[in-house]
């Protein structure tokens, strides 16, 4: 079955389609899904420009009913989507569950956006005058977006950018086109008007520069190096970009803290999802004194993961998303002992019943910082561990990689927490929790290279889907 553009309130069919394929079997083809040509962004661009005239006026509540309305449609869809996410992705069907109800919480947390719209009045300082400070809506927003949460990350931009007045065209990741058909016809049956929302679906590097040039704001969640390009693009027209890009995120265990919760933190932290979240951590770093212990939980808990299919209700892990991400992760297995790291759990394809994208998670120990698999993002099922004399060299340890996304450590002594949270370089620091599953009222992102542009979610979102008007009144009254 194919699968359409949505552009200007129409479902646009394409001259060229793509097979999306499952990656738990890979003899198993979700749909053929369009792939736009730049000519149809610019379609679904100037769609978005004409209903930018209204939708910026429109009725706070009008914005707030409808976003509250496509969350409780997604409510109703959520197991059907929640199966397709799952499936064209390799996430579990639990995990999936799990994005569904993050995503209509976003929805509904973005719908009262509209009426919690913020701005100031001031004395001016000239007698006789008053200041105020409104936020517009910036104007054309170009979200375009990853496969990891094929509906959480277009919800959190589109969402926030619709609430704010703005209009959207959504470029979903090529890899995980259904769930973002499901997404479109969310945005179709809640009643948007025609052109606020549009999706064109195909591949960045046909749609990026049109979509890029065409904007007047980009929201993006991607590698590292295609967030490089999209601020090239956006350069000469100073278009407003904001990038979530990768992360490397350390997680610290201290001797004083709750050694087993630490342990199952760590593993959950690292491998769900098949570690292929931004903020998964990736190098565990542990005291001396419970090195020994640690290590041997670890490896307990990665030999015992359950590998299985998207729908395998008995899985602990499904496969990784893509070919790509496939090869990328065994790759970096290898590299690591080639560079001199020692497997210590896991590591390797994994043979399912079914042909697909299988990784066994895999635990490495003996790594330096300079090792390939320290200082690039593996976006797969692999971490590494270090042995440290005492909180110095942990953080040492912690901060020395390119990447400052999020942080996380372990321990039941203040200060030793917080002198890891001043001097941890991330953008987000966790204390005795996960380095991942963080909350979207809450600012989300990094510094550079893990982010540009500022924040996404909380008020972070506020701060970037608007523009700021300042207006002076000489009213004469004194
Ligand atoms: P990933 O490894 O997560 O696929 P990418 O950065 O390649 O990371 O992809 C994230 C999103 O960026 C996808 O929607 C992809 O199509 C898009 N993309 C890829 N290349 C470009 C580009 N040159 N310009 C704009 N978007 C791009």
């Amino acid at each position: 079955m194919r699968f359409d553009n949505f552009v200007d309130g129409q479902w646009i069919p394409s001259d060229e389609y793509e097979a999306d394929t499952n990656p738990s079997d890979l003899d198993d083809v979700v749909g053929e899904y369009a792939l736009a040509t730049p000519a149809m962004a610019q379609e679904a661009l100037d769609a978005a420009g004409r209903a930018l005239a209204t939708w910026r006026w429109s009725n706070p509540l009008v914005r707030s009913a409808l976003l509250d309305k496509a969350a409780a449609l997604l409510e109703e869809r959520a197991e059907t989507i929640a199966h397709t996410l799952a499936r064209e992705e390799g996430k579990l069907v639990r995990e999936a569950r799990g994005e569904l109800l993050l995503s209509s919480r976003i929805f509904r947390y973005f719908a009262a956006e509209p009426l919690r719209h913020r701005g100031a009045a001031l004395p001016g300082l000239r007698d006789g005058f008053d200041v105020t400070v409104t936020h517009e809506p910036v104007g054309v927003v170009a979200n375009i977006t990853p496969w990891n949460f094929p509906l959480a990350v277009p919800v959190w931009k589109t969402a926030a950018a619709l609430a704010y007045g703005n209009t959207v065209v959504l470029k979903p990741s090529e890899f995980t086109p259904a769930t973002a058909v499901h997404l479109a016809r969310v945005f179709e049956d809640a009643g948007f008007p025609r052109g606020v929302f549009n999706m064109v679906l195909g591949h960045g590097k046909v749609l990026g520069e049109t979509l890029v040039r065409g904007s007047d704001a980009v929201s993006f969640t991607g590698s590292g190096p295609t967030g490089r390009r999209i601020v090239e693009m956006a350069a000469p027209a100073m278009t407003k970009v904001q990038l979530e890009l990768g992360g490397k995120n350390p997680l610290v265990i201290l001797g004083d803290c709750d050694i087993e919760q630490a342990i199952g933190v760590a593993l959950s932290g690292t491998f769900t999802h098949a570690g292929q979240r931004c903020t998964s951590s990736s190098k565990i770093i542990v005291e001396k004194s419970v090195y020994d212990r640690v290590l041997a939980g670890m490896i307990r808990g990665v030999d015992g993961y359950r590998i299985g299919a998207f729908d395998d209700p008995d899985a602990d892990m499904g496969p990784v998303a893509n070919e790509t991400q496939f090869q990328k992760s065994l790759h970096f297995m290898e590299r690591t002992v080639e560079e001199g790291g020692e497997l210590v759990a896991g590591g390797g394809p994994f043979e399912a019943s079914r042909r697909g994208h299988y990784v066994r998670p895999a635990l490495f120990a003996g790594t330096t910082c300079e090792m390939t698999i320290n200082r690039e993002e593996v976006f797969g099922p692999a971490a590494t561990i270090f042995c440290v004399d005492d909180l110095d060299e942990a953080i040492h340890l912690a901060n020395d990689c390119d990447f400052a996304l999020s942080s996380g450590i372990f321990s039941n002594h203040m200060p030793s927490i917080e002198r890891f949270r001043r001097q941890s370089k991330a953008g987000m620091v966790t204390v005795n929790a996960p380095t991942a599953g963080l909350d979207f009222h809450i600012p989300f992102g990094g510094r550079a290279p893990s982010g540009y542009g500022g924040r996404e979610q909380g008020w972070g979102a506020a701060e970037f889907f608007t523009e700021m008007k300042a207006t002076y009144y000489n009213h004469g009254v004194i």
